[in-house]
């Protein structure tokens, strides 16, 4: 069953009102604007989708999601694997008013053309934000020089003393 192929696009609100659960997984290389990113590094990607109508009525989307993937460590510009996640919750809207409508804790998810939801762009919307900033390798793992102070400036740069200044200037 976890290898189920999920459905690439669905009918939020039709799974809504059968509170579908569904779990199983992607290709990774559907997920284009991801690996413009970073390289894949497993074939599959998991994931698990909830659909559900909450107390208000409204649609809720919730669901997580793995996958691994090739990142570049900017310290020592070697690549490793890093386990990207998603953890997410959606309210599938129809229109501009009702994202208007939706209390805050809910992120609006709109529909496409044919009034479903995309699970796959969703999910690789989620990854592409859990991408750190500045990948790099546990300090541990890393082969950068131990001593290397890269990324964090040492205490007298990061506070520089305007006596120290002052002498330069005399
Ligand atoms: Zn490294």
């Amino acid at each position: 069953m976890k290898n189920l192929k999920l459905p690439i696009t669905i009918d939020p609100f039709k799974s809504a009102q059968r509170r579908l659960e569904c779990e199983g997984v992607f290709k990774l290389s559907g997920m284009n604007r991801l690996l413009a990113v970073c390289e894949s590094s497993s074939e599959q990607v998991k994931a698990k989708f909830n659909f559900d109508v909450d107390e208000r009525g409204l649609n809720v989307l919730s669901g997580a999601g793995s996958a691994l993937v090739k990142l570049t460590c900017q310290r020592c510009t070697e690549a490793f694997e890093y386990e990207l996640k998603a953890d997410f919750v959606f309210s599938p809207v129809k229109n501009q008013d009702a994202i208007a409508e939706l209390p805050s804790y809910y992120d609006a998810i709109e529909l496409d053309e044919n009034g479903e939801v995309n699970l796959l762009e969703l999910l690789e919307e989620e990854f592409l934000i859990s991408i750190p900033l500045i990948p790099r390798h546990e300090p541990k793992d890393c082969s950068a020089p131990a001593d290397s102070v890269w990324g964090e400036l040492p205490e007298e740069l990061e506070k520089p003393n305007p006596f120290d200044v002052l002498k330069q200037l005399k």
